[in-house]
């Protein structure tokens, strides 16, 4: 069914606490935790607790836990004081864009310079 979770995917089984991560937040339809590559000072990921493949399918099927990931990734960079120099949400989608993990998820960047990108 959609949005179950995937015995073969890294992130439910963050979610189902199989495997460990350094959560820094949690909803009821959220976790947020540390990326083990990170990428700047801050550089934390929040994922739906249900499972989607990207942004968009996530999106389409249950909007509302859209929302949820896209406040908590803003929770996060205040919660991490990164909010006042500004920070970066990032949806890697598909492969092209350098997607390793099909269960969607928001990258949260801050704490160093960014560089614009677009
Ligand atoms: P993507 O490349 O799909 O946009 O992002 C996947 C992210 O998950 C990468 O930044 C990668 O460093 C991170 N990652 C991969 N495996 C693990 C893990 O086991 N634990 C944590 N905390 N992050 C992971
Ligand atoms: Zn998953």
């Amino acid at each position: 069914m959609a949005g179950e979770p995937q015995a073969d995917c890294l992130f439910c089984k963050i979610v189902q606490g199989e495997v460990p991560a350094t959560v820094v937040r949690e909803t009821r339809t959220t976790v947020a935790f540390r990326d083990i590559n990170p990428q700047a000072p801050t550089h934390v990921l929040v994922i739906p607790r249900v499972h989607y493949s990207d942004a968009l399918s996530l999106a389409s099927a249950e909007p509302a836990v859209a929302a949820d990931v896209l406040r908590e990734a803003g929770e996060v960079a205040a919660q991490e004081k990164v909010d006042a120099t500004g920070y970066r949400i990032v949806f890697n989608t598909g492969p092209g864009a350098g997607q390793t993990v099909f269960h969607a998820h928001a990258h949260v960047l801050g704490g160093r310079d960014l560089q614009r990108l677009v």
